[in-house]
Parts: C-alpha cells; structure tokens; sequence
C-alpha cells in the first residue's frame, strides 16, 4: 500500500489504492447481458465470475437465493434493460449467500451509469456483519409491504411519463429511472400470461383508461405474469385515478402478489364444486350434476362428437328392503348398489348419477349402440350377482336410449324412463331398449 503525505498522492496512486481496496469492480452491459469483472476478492471470487450473464448477476444479489422466502426486492428492475434504463448513481447494501455457506454476507454496492449506454459499473465490498444488522432489521419490515405489493409505478397519461414508488424511505433508489408508459405497456406484456395478453393491452390503453378510470376511481384485473424465476404467478394489476381535475390523468399502478389467496380460493371452489354436484349417500353424481354431464354430452354430439347413451336403472322391490330390514340397512344396501355401478362403468367413458331415491341414471359416452346394449345387460348380470350383505340379493329394472341427431334432455329422457317402466311390466330385472 502507498503511503504518503497528503499533497504527494497522484491520480494515478488513487486509482491503484481503490483498485486494491474495493473488493469488486465489474462492468456491466444491461444491453448485451453481460458482465466483465475487472477485480474481485474475497466472497465475490465465488459469487461472480470473469465473465457472465448480468442477470445472473442480479438475480445473486437482490435474491436471497438459498432463502428465496426472505425477501425479493424490486429496485433490480431499474438496471435491467426491458424494464428501462438507470440513470443516477445507486448505492443499496444487499444480504446475499454464498453457495455452501450458510452464514449471510452483507455487502454494499455502488452503482455508477455510464451514461446513455446501458452501462454500469458496479463498485461492491462485503460489509462486517455487526455494522449492518441493526440497519437491516428496519429493511426487512419495509420489505415485507413490498413482497404483497411486487412493483408500483406513478403514471401521468398525459405527459406519457412513469416513475417508480418506492414505499420505503431507505430504498427510494428507482426514481432516477424513466420510461414512457406507452413503451412500459409494450414490454410489460410479455411478461404476461399468454392467455391473458389481449386483456392486458386493452385495460392498460390509455385511450379505454382516459374513458373508464373516472377520477378518484379504481379498478383492478386478475391475471397470470411471470416473476423473478420465470415462474407465472398469480397477479392482481391495480389502477387508482388521482384525484385532480378532469383535464389531469395521473394514475398508480401497483402489481400485487395474490398467488396464495387465489390457489386457496381455487381448492375450495373446486371442495365446494364437488359438494353440490355429489349425492351424499353415495358419492355419485347428484340429479344437478348428472343433468349437466348429460347436457354437455349432448352438446358435444351436436358438434359432430361421439355417440351417446343414456340408461334409466331403477331398483326392483326396494320398497319391501326398507320394510324388511329399517331404512338404515336400505341405505347400506343403496351404497352398496352404487358401488356395483361405479364398478361396472370403471374404465368406460360414462358418468354414474342417483337420479333420486333408488333410481340411478348412467351416461355411455363414445360406445356403439351395440356396445352399450351389452353393457347395460352386464350391468343388470352384476347386480343380479352381487350379494348385498343382510339384504342378500337384489335386482334392477333398466331403460336404456341411444342418442338421435334430433333429440333434446327431455326426449330422450322421455325414453329411457319408458324404456324402464317397460322393463318393470314385463317382469323387473330386464333391459328394454327403446
Ligand atoms: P319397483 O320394483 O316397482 O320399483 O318397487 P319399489 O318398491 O322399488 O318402488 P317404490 O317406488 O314403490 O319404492 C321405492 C322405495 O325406495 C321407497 C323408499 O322407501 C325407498 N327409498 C327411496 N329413497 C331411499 C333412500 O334414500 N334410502 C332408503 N333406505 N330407501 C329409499
Ligand atoms: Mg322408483
Ligand atoms: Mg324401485
């Protein structure tokens, strides 16, 4: 190391003396994706390479990798050049981990643009754990605001401009960083969930904005968009109108993490879904849930789809079951009955429903009208077969229908339970097709 009076020291002396000082100094190329390292010691000869990816880079130092649940920070997106383009100096201190270390490192980090080029150069020291603690604690809270709400950004319409909000009074780093809301829109987009990409162009028009977000008005839209790692996650955009005058257009826009709440929503709709479309009793397909299997297959076959069946299955004498042996045994005895169904149509393309009390209903969808005649008969041999513990044997009477081009629900439901009542008079444990 140099060591002189003050006045002696050259230019030349100070450069070297940083150079041997400052752990890391690498430039950066935002456009081209890549970084050189000019030096580097200590954790950064782990942490960065000679040469890499920058976003790499970045994801190593504003990720907590081996403690992604920590904290991710959204001031990263000021240097990366799809988001836009960073134009003051930037100074953040960041807690990063080095692979096979499970101790955190606090480093401090120096940005410095190299002007209108998409170029920085990054100036980096590790820090001594003990003078960082306190000061990250109060990071950590503020960033936890951040984590629901991952970016948020002020938008004046008019003038076509955005600036970055921070929520924080340590990190209001971004604001040096602009970019027209017309050009955010047009990059924005891709981050989207393909599906969702046409919706997002129209809510984000300024044109369908000037005529639906009246001042002082929110409005908010649902959609997928990928984070950090590339992952789509769940998004509500949010837009709230300031409130000024009409001549005025200034608008937040905040992006926030709903991933959870809608992967909860999502299960218990689908626990509920299945509540209302399942009989109780015995699991299958309730009178609402069988009516809409069967009106969707008939749709389907409307549309040039496969063949359809229908088969109306009615127990015979169960009546004399609930007399004989108490209701409770009956509904033993309907389980088991269903059971029989669920058995005989496993493997098919059919759906088994209790149409009400000891009637069941099954759909056959893509079976020959042969085929499904065969199978009602196996069906009515299963039954005939099965031994229903204390209520012993039981018989079923069956209508079965194939689909015509012409028919609607109720003409061929019309026919089946024709079908089955004929069954009944000609003596009960029979198939009559009609
Ligand atoms: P059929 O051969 O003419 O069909 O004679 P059946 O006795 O089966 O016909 P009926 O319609 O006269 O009686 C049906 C009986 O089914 C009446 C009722 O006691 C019984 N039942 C209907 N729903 C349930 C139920 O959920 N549990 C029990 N245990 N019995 C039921
Ligand atoms: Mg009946
Ligand atoms: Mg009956």
């Amino acid at each position: 190391m140099i060591n002189k009076a003050l006045d002696d020291y050259t230019r030349e002396d100070l450069l070297s003396i940083l150079d041997e000082t400052v752990d890391a100094i690498v430039l950066v190329d935002s456009k081209q994706n890549r970084y050189r390292t000019i030096a580097r010691k200590g954790i950064f000869s782990t942490l960065i390479s000679d040469t890499g990816v920058y976003e790499d880079l970045i994801q190593k130092i504003w990720f907590h990798l081996e403690n992604s649940n920590d904290t991710i920070n959204d001031d990263y997106k000021a240097f990366v050049s799809y988001y836009r383009e960073f134009k003051g100096k930037y100074s953040r201190r960041a807690k990063v981990f080095v692979e096979g270390d499970s101790i955190p490192h606090y480093i401090q980090m120096n940005v410095y643009p190299i002007d209108g080029t998409g170029q920085y150069v990054f100036a980096m020291d590790e820090l001594a754990n003990e003078e960082y603690v306190e000061e990250y604690s109060t990071n950590r809270k503020v960033n936890t605001i951040q984590n629901t709400y991952l970016f948020s950004m002020y938008v004046d319409l008019l003038k076509d401009t955005t600036s970055s909000i921070s929520v924080t009074e340590i990190s209001d780093d971004t604001m040096n960083a602009t970019i027209k809301y017309s050009q955010w829109r047009l990059m924005a987009v891709n981050m989207i969930w393909p599906d969702d990409q046409k919706q997002f162009m129209s809510i984000t028009d300024p044109e369908y904005l000037k005529e639906n977000l009246s001042t002082g008005r929110t409005t908010s839209f649902d959609c997928k968009m990928k984070n950090l790692e590339g992952v789509y996650i769940w998004v509500k955009l949010v837009f709230i109108r300031a409130e000024t005058t009409e001549e005025e257009f200034r608008f937040v826009f905040m992006v926030q993490n709903i991933d959870e709440n809608v992967k909860e929503l999502m299960s218990t709709m689908k626990k509920y879904e299945s509540l209302a479309l399942r009989d109780p009793l015995t699991g299958l397909f309730n009178r609402g849930g069988i009516e809409t299997e069967i009106n969707n297959a008939i749709e389907l076959f409307k549309k040039g789809g496969s063949d359809v069946s229908l088969m109306m299955i009615d127990l015979d004498y169960f009546k004399n079951v609930n007399d004989t042996f108490g209701h409770a045994a009956g509904d033993e005895a309907l389980k088991h009955f269903a059971e029989v169904l669920r058995k005989s149509a496993e493997g098919k393309s059919a759906s088994v429903g209790r149409w009400g009390g000891e009637e069941f209903v099954i759909l056959l969808r893509n079976m020959s009208e042969d085929k499904a005649a065969s199978f009602a008969e196996n069906l009515r041999k299963n039954v005939e077969d099965a031994s229903f513990g204390e209520v012993g044997r039981l018989t079923c009477s069956i209508g079965l229908s194939h689909l015509k081009k012409e028919d609607t629900f109720d003409n061929i439901f019309r026919r089946i339970d024709r079908a089955m009542y004929a069954s009944k008079n000609a003596g009960r444990n029979r198939v009559t097709k009609e």
